[in-house]
């Protein structure tokens, strides 16, 4: 049963003509030219309720279980509609399988126009690949391979790029609008990214991605990136929220400063100093002192503040910030004075460049350190990372201000929107208000292709928790009926519980993987290559896994996947929720928890011929009041 709020403006209860067409269309051409297509009441009735938006207008929160089909339920409408629009996902990779299937196949049945549109940095930059200067013969070798492929390249899209791993050298070849000549540059005409922003410009359908969707609506109206369209889709919305956070927050970074301080100088191996500035020595001194100085201040980070608490009132190493800014203030004007017009053109326009992101650095630094209305802020002291973050506590305002308003229909689409039919956290977290919902639950037999198992006496928080949680995903997993996802909250849970069972599993015969010893898409293949992979995985395999069939017909919940109390961000949210005199559980822990149970349980059941056993190793599901919502989100 799903749930479908009629948009307020069609009081008539007919179908619009678009509606009715699309209909159409998906019953007669896209049904006689896929083999194996099956009408889907629930794909319809998405379809419908996008060529109403369309037609009138607003926003449409539309939540549609696995097997939907809701690509084809935006995409029809939409070129039918011959309207230009914009439709982002979550990742580059989720783009490209968009394009090359889906739109491929609807533009074999009807003409029109697509094209992906990526961040700048994704594109050859013609001047300064042929302005570089390598430094040494591993330099020299990676800059002729990639003058090769700029050669034949056709888009200068860097995936393309016959080695599938980015060229060491990328970041200072690729396009970047700080060191950019624009009409003057003497590559324009055979310019990558300029010839991409014209093929945006000409397509009927855009495909971007969440952060580039972010960044260009932080932009001002005559500085946009992507050309105006009238119908924006957001696909996989779910995860715009964190995203978004990403692009407007603050990441003040020990590693991210290092980057541009030894882009300006840099001494190698040899003591030979490179860089932007390597041909002002009078700098050095400054630069050296610099790097000194924000060393120290990092030491006295790690030593002073504490790993992902909430910073309240001013910051504590306040003036050791202000120290910091006041030096790259002072070193800025020292290179303004004395540096520039040492260079050539080119050189110049890269240091320029450089000194745009110092002061950018300046510019924030001179922000964090006094507390923000609506923002959180937080130290990152993990491994080799340190990091001073500030975040908004809910990217809403922005959303619904700087993003929405640019566009007279909007679809937002997931999975995973709405708990039983009640869309309102993902509306509080977006900023939507006034949109039209549809919960459509997935087409499939849900109950009668999976087996839902609940292990009882898993406790995670106690010392045994791991090595009984080792010894179900041992058994189960020796079954041999197929591969094994294992899903977990915590690294430190995940590590304790691979160490106990590793073994055991090879010496099963499987194959078990765990995520960070290669990556993610890398541990997918193999297990869509087998039947015997048991993969440990933690937040990014809660979504986005697609694996048919027997490889994967097993899957371990650990925990139930409650955020964790004292995040900041988790704190910040579940504070102002207690202020405005909400629940913090109630409205916000819970729903959210069961939101990602629902993504984690959707990466079983892929087709319909799709079956297999979900294990539940947390019996609060069972004895808490809240478990049986968990179960609900699923049927
Ligand atoms: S126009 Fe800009 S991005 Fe293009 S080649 Fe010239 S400098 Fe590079």
């Amino acid at each position: 049963m799903g749930y479908y709020t009629p948009p307020v403006y069609n009081t008539s209860g007919m179908k619009s003509d678009l509606a009715q067409e699309s209909e159409n269309f998906l019953r007669h051409a896209v049904a006689s030219a896929m083999s194996g297509y099956e009408p889907r009441d629930s794909q319809t009735r998405m379809l419908e309720a996008c060529a109403e938006i369309l037609d009138s207008g607003g926003i449409l929160m539309a939540e549609a279980g696995t097997g939907t089909g809701k690509t084809f339920a935006y995409l029809i409408p939409i070129i039918l509609s011959g309207k230009k629009a914009l439709i982002s996902t979550r990742t580059i990779n989720l783009q490209e399988q968009l394009a090359s299937k889906d739109l491929a196949f609807l533009a074999s049945l009807k003409k029109f126009s697509y094209v992906i549109a990526k961040g700048r940095g994704h594109y050859i930059c013609l001047r300064r690949l042929y302005a570089f200067q390598p430094a040494d013969t591993e330099e020299t070798a990676e800059h002729k391979r990639v003058v090769e492929w700029a050669d034949e390249t056709d888009n200068g899209d860097i995936e393309e790029f016959s080695l599938h791993k980015k060229p060491l050298i990328w970041d200072r070849v690729c396009s970047d609008a700080d060191a950019c000549r624009g009409k003057k540059c003497g590559y324009l005409r055979g310019c990558s990214y300029f010839a991409a922003r014209r093929k945006w410009e000409a397509a009927d359908i855009l495909v971007t991605n969440h952060a580039l969707l972010a960044v260009n609506a932080m932009l001002d109206d005559d500085k946009k990136l992507l050309p105006p369209s009238e119908a924006l889709v957001i696909d996989e919305a779910h995860s715009l929220d964190s995203v978004v956070s990403d692009q407007i927050g603050i990441d003040l970074s020990e590693g991210g400063m290092e980057r541009i301080f030894n882009k300006l100088l840099k001494v190698d191996q040899r003591g030979v100093y490179k860089g932007h500035l390597s041909k002002s020595p009078e700098l050095f001194s400054d630069v050296e002192e610099l790097k000194v100085k924000a060393g120290l201040f990092w030491t006295r980070v790690r030593a002073s503040v504490e790993n992902r608490r909430v910073i309240k009132g001013g910051f504590a190493l306040k003036e050791e910030l202000s120290g910091l800014a006041d030096s790259i203030a002072s070193l800025l004007e020292k290179i303004r004075t004395s540096a520039l017009n040492l260079f050539t053109e080119d050189e110049e326009l890269d240091l320029k460049a450089e000194l745009l992101r110092l002061r950018a650095l300046r510019e924030e630094i001179g922000i964090f350190p006094e507390e923000q209305a609506g923002y959180v802020r937080w130290a990152e002291i993990e491994g080799n990372r340190t990091a001073l973050r500030m975040s908004p506590i809910y990217p809403s305002g922005f959303i619904r201000e700087n993003l929405l308003p640019h566009y007279a229909s909007a679809v937002l689409t997931s999975a995973t929107l709405s708990v039983s039919g009640d869309f309102s956290l993902m509306e509080d977290i977006l900023g939507i208000t006034g949109a039209a919902r549809l919960a459509l639950p997935s087409p499939f037999d849900i109950k009668k292709q999976v087996r839902v198992e609940i292990r009882k006496g898993i406790d995670l928080q106690q010392d045994n928790g791991p090595a009984r949680l080792a010894e179900v995903i041992l058994k189960e997993a020796s079954r041999k009926k197929g591969g094994t996802l294992a899903l977990f909250t915590s690294r430190a849970v995940m590590s304790r519980t691979w160490q106990l069972c590793s073994e055991g599993l090879k010496t099963a015969g499987l194959n078990p993987m765990t995520q960070g010893e290669m990556s993610n898409r890398k541990m997918l293949e193999i297990m869509r290559a087998g039947t015997d992979s048991v993969i440990f995985g933690l937040d990014s395999f809660w979504e986005g896994v697609d694996v048919k069939g027997d490889a994967l017909n097993c899957l371990i919940i650990t925990k139930l996947p409650f955020e964790v109390p004292t995040e900041p961000l988790v704190v910040a949210r579940t504070e102002e929720i207690r202020k405005k005199g909400g629940n913090p559980f109630r409205d916000y822990s819970l729903p959210r928890a069961i939101l990602k149970f629902k993504q984690g349980f959707g990466r079983l059941i892929r087709s319909k011929d799709d079956t297999g056993r979900v294990i539940v190793c947390d019996e609060r599901i069972l004895t808490k009041n809240y478990g049986r919502q968990f179960l609900a989100g699923i049927e």
